[in-house]
């Protein structure tokens, strides 16, 4: 499984595979007492993501990473610790053009030496057509596996295959650099089911 900096899963999701747009990193927090979750929007300036938690009503507490090296840095340690007691913070990769999405697994923080340990994916959606389909494809980097959703533009209700699960090397999909490539492998394997 590949680790990543924040600046690497930029990278990585830059642009938007489907649609050539560029995407926009946030912050997704889940909270597992109160079951609400959250989206934070993300500034970066000169590598130094920052985002303002919001720990209470009232009360917000800054964050900055570096997203180079993942060093972190807070106003309040023992607040963010505080912070971190109950909530899953998960990073994400959207593109508002098209509705792709990449998100990390759960972010770890190491509080001791002030360093957001490597992000792994977790999950990718991309949604891409040629002149007859749309495809709509959702990676799973946890289990290695993808389903996509094959459906008639003109016809949406009529969906071709239902779902064809694929087993292959999820990160092939960028190695294949354009969506026409990889619409002409999902079809390649399409026959062979
Ligand atoms: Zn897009």
């Amino acid at each position: 499984m590949n680790k990543f900096t924040i600046k690497d899963i930029i990278l990585y999701a830059n642009p938007c595979f489907s649609c050539n747009n560029s995407i926009y990193l946030d912050l997704y927090v889940f909270d597992s007492l109160t079951r609400l979750d959250n989206r934070f929007s993300i500034s970066i300036k000169k590598e130094i993501v920052s985002i303002d938690l919001k720990i209470s009503y009232y009360n917000k507490l800054n964050l900055k990473i570096n997203i180079k090296n993942n060093s972190f840095s807070t106003e309040n340690i023992d607040d963010f610790i505080k912070y971190l007691q109950y909530r899953n913070l998960y990073f994400e990769c959207i593109c508002s053009n098209c509705g792709s999405y990449l998100t990390t697994q759960k972010a770890i923080f190491n509080i001791d030496k002030l360093y957001l340990e490597p992000l792994e994916l977790s999950n990718e959606s991309m949604f891409i057509q040629d002149k007859k389909f749309n495809y709509s494809i959702f990676l799973n980097f946890k289990n290695k596996n993808a389903d996509v959703v094959i459906t008639d533009i003109y016809n949406p209700l009529f969906t071709e295959n239902k779902i064809i699960q694929f087993n292959f090397p999820i990160l092939n999909v960028r190695k294949l650099k354009t969506k026409e490539k990889l619409i002409e492998k999902i079809n390649k394997i399409k026959i062979l089911l």
